[in-house]
């Protein structure tokens, strides 16, 4: 299995390459201000993207969508309860003006809980994760998770940003869904170094730990 992250941009998003070295096709996930790099990537690896997913759709995760699509032809998929957040897209671009002209990519299908996504022989499967936003994912390959901004090494995602329920649908999102996973399984999240599923559980103060969640 082949994982490339390419962080990028003003909040340091990890965009990320998962790819099958057997087959040489991979799909492209949260392509944000790093995009070109990101394709720069792919083309010098020969990497054959099938498509892009989306772990969610706020602006630093999605800034760069529809010029990967362009430039590579493929098609976009994301969690359909994510929709209204894409929706806001330009009510974001206007907050964060650094992002530029951001386009709002045409969706061209949904994943959702339970979903395999065929990358050449590999199956990514899909975790609705709600919480960071209604229709955030993650995916998990083997014993390798992507978990967009919901569960970072030592941190969960933040609930008050566009999209956003509750620290309590978080958590309980992250214990239903990630930590019944193996500890051994490494979690790579949108933003800041990859841990894993049994760091997490043992010392996330957000799981582990006795942090009063209201
Ligand atoms: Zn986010
Ligand atoms: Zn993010």
């Amino acid at each position: 299995m082949i994982i490339k992250c390419i962080p990028g941009g003003i909040f340091l998003t990890n965009c990320y390459i998962l790819g099958d070295e057997d087959t040489n096709e991979a799909i492209l996930i949260d392509p944000g201000e790093q995009v070109e790099e990101a394709l720069k990537e792919i083309q010098e690896s020969g990497l054959n993207i099938t498509k892009i997913v989306n772990t969610h759709t706020h602006i630093d995760h999605v800034a760069g969508v529809q010029k990967a699509k362009e430039a590579l032809g493929v098609g976009f998929y994301l969690h359909p309860e994510e929709e209204p957040v894409l929706k806001a897209l330009p009510e974001s671009a206007q907050r964060f003006p650094q992002f530029g002209d951001v386009k709002v990519p045409k969706i061209d299908g949904y994943i959702e809980e339970g979903d395999e996504i065929e990358i050449g022989s590999l199956k990514a499967k899909v975790l609705h994760t709600p919480g960071h936003t209604w229709g955030g994912i993650c995916l998990v390959i083997d014993d390798q998770v992507i978990s967009g901004d919901t569960l970072f090494a030592g941190s969960v995602g933040r609930v008050d940003l566009t999209g956003g329920t509750s620290m309590r649908e978080l958590v309980s999102s992250i214990k239903a869904k990630l930590m019944v996973l193996p500890d051994s399984y490494a979690v790579h999240p949108g933003h800041g170094p990859s841990t894993t599923i049994g760091i997490e559980r043992r010392s996330n103060p957000f799981i582990a730990g006795d942090l009063l969640i209201l």
